[in-house]
């Protein structure tokens, strides 16, 4: 009597691995492996140091694997580590983000400039957060891929094709400039740009960079050296 069940489950088994089935079943488990992998990373930046709540609920939140562009997904999405997004350009390592994020503070509703859109994925946690979100991207193929992950994912940020030292007249001032490629000096117009107190975290230098941060009380500037960092460089634009 036990045969004929061998049999059937057997048979169940080979019906549940056909291809058809497959793509149903696969898809959940990706998306539990890609969320187990999220909370570890999270629990990564806790140990590390960050400790702003709004800052871990959005690390939280964000799937940093869907900015990932066509051909460049990765297993291990959640790193702690940059990811290439091709163009020569890479998604920044998780703990960066996080902690330039935590540095600048946005709060709900203000206007912030990124320069630098690669993936999406810096312009998502900021707009996880509240803030009214601008970005500006070089590479013509990453801003289409920036624009489309943004949607996809439930994010409203206003990104563009252009150069980022020439920043966002239109839109300015704004509260907060993030710069996520490193300029070799600090770019002019970006500062021209700041709100009467607000900030700008930046990437400064060529080899040896380091993060400033630089806030801007009427006429006076305030500047802070903080980390070292590794950032691509900024591309100097044709305009
Ligand atoms: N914030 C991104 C990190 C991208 S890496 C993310 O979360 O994925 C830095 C990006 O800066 C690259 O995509 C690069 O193409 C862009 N970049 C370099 N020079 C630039 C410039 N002058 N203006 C605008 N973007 C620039």
């Amino acid at each position: 009597m036990a045969w004929p069940l061998l049999v059937i489950a057997a048979l169940l088994v080979t019906v549940s691995l056909l291809p058809g089935s497959c793509a149903d079943q696969i898809l959940p488990v990706e998306e539990k492996t890609m969320e187990e992998a999220r909370e570890a990373m999270v629990r990564l930046l806790i140990a590390y140091g960050v400790r702003d709540e709004k800052v871990i609920a959005a690390m939280r939140k964000v799937k940093r694997h869907n900015f990932l562009p066509a051909g460049y997904f990765s297993r291990d999405a959640y790193g702690d580590h940059p990811l290439p997004i091709g163009h020569d350009q890479t998604i920044s390592q998780p703990y960066i983000v996080a902690y330039m994020t935590e540095r600048i503070a946005p709060r709900p509703g203000e206007k912030v400039l990124e320069i630098g859109t690669g993936s999406g994925y810096q312009a998502a946690v900021l707009a996880e957060l509240g803030a009214d979100v601008y970005s500006i991207e070089i590479v013509p193929e990453l801003a289409s891929h920036s624009i489309e992950a943004l949607a996809r994912e439930g994010y409203k940020c206003t990104v563009k094709c252009g150069d980022g030292y020439q920043g966002w007249p239109e839109h300015a001032p704004f509260s907060m400039i993030i710069v996520t490629c490193a300029p070799e000096e600090l770019p002019e117009k970006l500062v021209e740009q700041l709100a009467d107190g607000g900030r700008m975290i930046l990437p400064l230098g060529a080899y040896s960079q380091r993060l400033v941060i630089l806030r801007k009380k009427g006429e006076r500037f305030i500047t802070e050296d903080d980390l070292p960092v590794r950032f691509v460089p900024m591309i100097k634009g044709t305009k």
